[in-house]
């Protein structure tokens, strides 16, 4: 499988008036072609600043500090702002929360589209149109012709994101990154743009990473996830290892804390107890020590290493040293 995304050792700081705010303190991760790979954790995990650091997208201000982000074999975290502006929306394409960030409400639709399609290709104001006519055909929005002559306002919230999902195709980019895509949507229209992207997925066998932090949207589209907490990846593996055999206690908490959609008795759920660490003070040993009902001195005093639990299933956790005390619901090894 081709490798279109390697991050490795990226670290992200907000410099505030408080201090160093360590957003994002050294993540590694790999995207391959075709795949989507979820990022889940809650907010604050450091989930939309690892995706905008990739896409050098940061908000002042923020900073990356140290690591590597190789883009087809070019590190983006050394390329200028002017060879940046020429990657993101052509090469990289990126879906936010609010469709209406991403619309000009005094445009139509179609101009806007037909815009964004001329920035990046050569091609006749004719041209143009037709491909963003053709790209709302393929988002599932209904007489798309008489739909490129209205106003974002025009377009129910549903409709404006399938409309900016149009958009980010339409450059035919070779890795898309959603940040939440659905979460501001109702939950019918939410199932409606999944179904979508997962649709567009298969046709175009694109590269997505989908930001969440919802993990019944990770269990319907990706194939591969990241469990981001405290700015760190605490795990990492298939779909299957993830929600099957999670190897690390932040993963565990979060899929007690999910209802299960296949039963029909309303579990109590149980929310994980307590709050994130704080980033501008980041604790001394592992991020999620203050949480975890298996935490050891050790968790206090060291970050733990990343472990290698399959070839494809890593954890971020002390109890997965081959020295580590037996915890009654925990299991080490691999099912
Ligand atoms: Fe819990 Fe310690 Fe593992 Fe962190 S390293 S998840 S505190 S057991
Ligand atoms: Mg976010």
């Amino acid at each position: 499988k081709e490798k279109i995304l390697e991050v490795r050792g990226l670290k992200t700081s907000f410099y505030t008036h408080l201090g160093e705010v360590q957003s994002v303190r050294d993540v590694d991760f790999d995207l391959y072609k075709g795949e989507v790979l979820g990022v889940v954790g809650e907010s604050g995990s450091g989930k939309s600043v690892t995706c905008s650091s990739v896409m050098r997208l940061l908000q002042h201000p923020g900073k990356i500090k140290e690591g590597t982000v190789l883009f087809k074999g070019e590190d983006l975290v050394q390329k200028s702002e002017k060879e940046m502006r020429k990657i993101q929306g052509n090469e990289i394409s990126m879906i936010f929360q609010d469709p209406m960030s991403a619309l000009n409400p005094v445009y139509t639709i179609g101009n806007q589209m037909t815009e964004v399609i001329r920035n990046h290709k050569k091609v006749s104001q004719k041209e143009a149109e037709e491909i963003a006519i053709n790209m709302l055909t393929l988002v599932g929005i209904p007489s798309p012709e008489e739909r490129m002559k209205n106003y974002p306002h025009e377009f129910s919230g549903g409709m404006r994101q399938r409309a900016v999902i149009a958009m980010a195709l339409s450059c035919d980019p070779e890795l898309i990154i959603a940040d939440e895509p659905t979460t501001a949507l109702d939950v019918t229209i939410q199932a409606q743009i999944l179904e979508l992207m997962k649709d567009i997925q298969n046709r175009l066998n694109s590269s997505i990473i989908f930001i969440t932090h919802d993990l019944g949207v990770i269990a319907q589209l990706c194939t591969r996830v990241i469990v981001m907490y405290g700015g760190m990846v605490m795990e990492e593996g298939t779909v299957e290892e993830l929600f099957y055999d999670a190897k690390n206690p932040y993963t565990m908490g979060l899929l007690n804390s999910v209802p299960n959609p296949k039963s029909d008795v309303k579990e109590r759920l149980e929310p994980i107890p307590g709050t994130p660490p704080d980033l501008l003070n980041p604790p001394k040993g592992c991020a999620f020590c203050n949480r975890c009902k298996f935490a050891m001195k050790k968790c206090l005093e060291e970050i733990p290493e990343v472990y290698e639990v399959t070839k494809t299933h890593k954890s971020r956790c002390h109890l997965l040293h081959p020295n580590a005390p037996t915890v009654e619901g925990f299991v080490k090894e691999a099912r």
